[in-house]
């Protein structure tokens, strides 16, 4: 791949981001940044901005602008803050952009990428879950591909290339168990913030992190492996395999199962999206798989798991449940955060706030458009909200 590629990344300063940055700055070369966004921290995004050279910075946040522009004043590089702004910065054309920035907002900025064609590498599981199929079609419309960042996604595809996905019996997305796997199930509803924040494996941010801990994150995985591949629910499995060094597993109708191993290091399922088609030099450590010795594998258990079972409900619903879903699970993770809810609450109330919208009919949907997924993430969150401020799970007796 000689020709100078335009590339953007939108959540360059999170932890997907930095890698991303971290890869394009070592062949500065062989791209052209077009746009860089962030959120708070602007002084990371200046840096990142000027050591790329990229065009424009963009921050989530207007009150953020004045602090962005002063840290790259005569720089030459444009500065912008808002949400509309990082839309408008995915309308930039562009060969390759990564949309890594975290939850629901997410959705926009990458569906924007799509007009214009081009590749988008998608860490954002958030669009897959709220989105999947309309983000799909928008691609095949306009001519754009996508090529899955998560890990385990990654490895999947990277199992299918070559093969008929009419062979495969199933998929397998393996999971760490998160920071409580070996907790008795007893203690979990005691579970602090701090202690739900230290993964054993990854070194991701703080949301997912704590969704790791929950499952909800596989939860995620399970429903993106549905929307992005076509497999159906009873296709797809979970496991526990607490060294997270195999990904995922494709079994074949001839008895095979394909593993993709590799370390705990993003950089490798993004530099598989930088490189792709081909395999580029990516500088992640190599697996010495006589010092690994074994590896290990457990049953996931839905009464420990509950995010599991939601998921399975998501998959088998369709419709707007996975936008419900999203957005019930971003909120009651933001009230664990503010100590609002304890941590088995946030199964609990994302499974009340599910059934709510299914007893009104509400998550049945033939065609999702942007507006009804946005729409049903305000109105789920809505409900989420009353509940957590109304104390409802905890008066019902459901804790
Ligand atoms: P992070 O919290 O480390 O970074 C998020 C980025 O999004 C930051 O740049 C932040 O400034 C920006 N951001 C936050 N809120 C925003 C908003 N409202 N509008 C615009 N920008 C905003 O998150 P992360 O761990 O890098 O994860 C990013 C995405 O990738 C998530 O969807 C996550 O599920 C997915 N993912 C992450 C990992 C990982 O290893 N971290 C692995 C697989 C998938
Ligand atoms: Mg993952």
């Amino acid at each position: 791949m000689s020709a100078v590629r335009r590339v953007s990344v939108f959540g360059a300063t999170g932890s997907i981001g930095e890698n991303t940055v971290d890869l394009i700055a070592r062949a500065p070369e062989a791209y052209n940044v077009v746009a860089l966004t962030g959120g708070r921290n602007v002084a990371r995004l200046a840096e990142q901005a000027k050591v790329l050279n990229a065009d424009l910075a963009v921050t989530a946040f207007e009150e953020c602008y004045a602090d962005l522009a002063a840290h790259l004043e005569g720089s030459g590089i444009e500065v912008a803050a808002g949400q509309a702004a990082i839309a408008d910065a995915a309308d930039r054309p562009t060969d390759w952009a990564m949309s890594a920035i975290v939850g629901a907002a997410g959705l926009v900025p990458g569906l924007r990428t799509l007009r214009h064609g081009g590749i988008l590498a998608l860490a954002n599981k958030e669009s897959l879950v709220t989105a999947g199929p309309y983000l799909l079609a928008e691609a095949k419309r306009h001519g754009a591909t996508i090529l899955p960042v998560d890990s385990e996604h990654s490895a999947v595809f990277q199992a299918l290339v070559g093969e008929d996905s009419a062979a495969v019996e199933r998929v397998i997305i393996t999971a760490s168990g998160g920071a409580f796997r070996d907790w008795p199930l007893e203690r979990l509803s005691e579970a602090t913030l701090a202690e739900a924040c230290s993964h054993p494996n990854w070194d991701m941010g703080q949301r997912i992190t704590i969704d790791s801990a929950s499952l909800f994150n596989k939860a995620m995985e399970l429903i993106e492996t549905k929307e992005f591949f076509g497999f159906t629910s009873d296709q797809i499995e979970t496991v526990i395999h607490p060294e997270s060094l195999i990904h995922a597993l494709v079994g074949f109708r001839d008895g095979a199962l394909m593993a993709h191993l590799g370390p705990h290091d993003m950089r490798h399922a993004i530099g598989y999206a930088l490189h792709w088609p081909e395999r580029g030099h990516v500088p992640v450590d190599r697996l010495d798989l006589a010092a690994i010795g074994s590896l290990n594998f457990r049953t996931a258990d839905p009464e420990r798991y509950p995010a599991l079972t939601l998921a399975r409900y998501v998959m088998e619903t369709g419709g707007l449940s996975g936008a419900a879903f999203n957005a019930a699970k971003e909120a009651a993770l933001d009230a664990f955060i503010g100590g609002k809810i304890g941590f088995l609450d946030m199964a609990r109330l994302v499974e009340t706030v599910l059934e709510r919208l299914a007893g009104d009919n509400s998550l049945k949907c033939d065609k999702l458009t942007l507006d009804r997924v946005l729409d049903m993430d305000h109105v789920a969150r809505k409900i989420a909200q009353t509940i957590v401020d109304g104390d409802r799970l905890r008066q019902s007796g459901a804790s």
